[in-house]
């Protein structure tokens, strides 16, 4: 295709993205994405696979997805006379909700370092993007949050609860000071993707606020492959999104896997419970090491500080476990590794070559 093609047809500041870096993993104790790393039960697996064996493949879904909704209303707390909707992964539900809000000079607002998406889908649907830093120790800046809502009404502002990359969990009352703050000019995203690991939610007051969407997802739970996210809301706000969601945008696959699950719920339950345990086993194991900073987590990972963090990362890579160079992703997380939490194997797995890559690093 000529280069000139491509300059005339395709955005300017699209061009100049690079596309979302995703490694090769294969070989690797893979502990840089928060997958979940336990699979359902063979017999689950077996009847799951019947179930699906039966999905008409030739049909459309049908696009009210109302027992899908239900069921996740019902399993996850969301409160009466409210709704969901449902995304191909919270990805989506970003998107849409960027898209629905981009009018002329409105402003997407977000503490930083957090989740990229907030402002790659903000700059994709041509709405400014506003970051706040966070404090040192990666909590929330009451004060600098509520000047920079004074000075740009943004139309949305995310809060990660608990925060991607850092694993922070933020003060309730600090974001309930943002919601009151951000008041009826806009509104403010709880995104809960780690609530199995948190156990925290704002999905109970929602009716206190008319701005707040609480948005979730299965993804790390231990459903990441089969893409599902959904969002909470009032209903008049959520109705407007749904006009922008593709009406088939969850596919019939997906749709049948995640009735079956949410009828054995208690199966992901247990998995989660596990690494909350595994997690404060782990960062005490970590902690023990003398050398290494542990973050405070609420979330499936943690976020670790140590001198050399790049050659540490290198010494991870050559004895095959891959984690996240967090240090790439923002400046104040300089000399960062994120790693998630596993299973005992793979936590011991990368223990060890986290000693080892210490030792070998000066
Ligand atoms: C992983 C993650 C998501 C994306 O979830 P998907 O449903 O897999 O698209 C959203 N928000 C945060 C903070 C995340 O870490």
């Amino acid at each position: 295709m000529s280069k000139s093609l491509v300059e005339r047809v395709i955005r300017a500041d699209v061009r100049a993205l690079s596309a979302y870096p995703v490694p090769d993993a294969s070989g690797f104790v893979k502990l840089d994405a928060m997958e979940n790393p336990y699979t359902l039960p063979q017999a689950l697996r077996e009847e799951l696979g019947q179930r699906l064996a039966a999905v008409a493949l030739n049909r459309y879904p049908v696009p009210s997805y109302t027992l899908l909704k239900e069921k996740l209303c019902r399993h996850m707390g969301v409160p009466a006379g409210f709704d969901v909707l449902l995304g191909n992964g919270s990805d989506e539900l970003i998107s849409i909700m960027s898209i629905a809000c981009a009018q002329a000079g409105a402003k997407v607002l977000a503490p930083e370092p957090g989740f990229v998406m907030y402002g790659v889908s903000a700059r994709f649907a041509g709405l400014d993007y506003v970051s706040v830093p966070l404090k040192a120790d990666f909590t929330l800046d009451r004060d600098a949050l509520l000047a920079a809502i004074a000075a740009h009404r943004p139309a949305i502002t995310y809060l990660a609860y608990p925060n991607n990359p850092t694993g922070t969990l933020y003060d309730a009352a600090d974001i309930e000071a943002v919601i009151r703050a951000v008041g009826d000019s806009g509104i403010v995203v709880v995104d809960e993707a780690y609530q199995p690991f948190a156990q925290e939610s704002f999905m109970p007051r929602l009716p206190e606020f008319n701005n707040l969407v609480v948005m979730r997802t299965v993804s790390k739970l231990g459903l990441a492959g089969i893409r599902l996210g959904y969002m909470a809301a009032d209903p008049a706000l959520l109705q407007e999104f749904d006009k922008v969601r593709p009406p088939y945008n969850i596919n019939v696959l997906t749709q049948a896997a995640a009735e079956f699950v949410l009828d054995h719920t208690a199966e992901l339950d247990r998995q989660a419970a596990a690494l909350r345990s595994a997690r404060s086993e782990l960062a005490a194991a970590i902690a023990g090491l003398g050398s290494v900073e542990v973050f405070p987590s609420a979330a499936n990972f943690l976020l670790i500080r140590m001198a050399n963090a790049d050659k540490v990362f290198a010494g991870l890579l050559q004895r095959k476990v891959l984690v996240k160079n967090a240090g790439k992703m923002h400046p104040s997380l300089r000399n960062c590794l994120r790693v998630n939490v596993s299973t005992s194997e793979e936590n011991a797995l990368f223990l060890k070559a986290l000693k080892e890559s210490l030792q070998e690093r000066i």
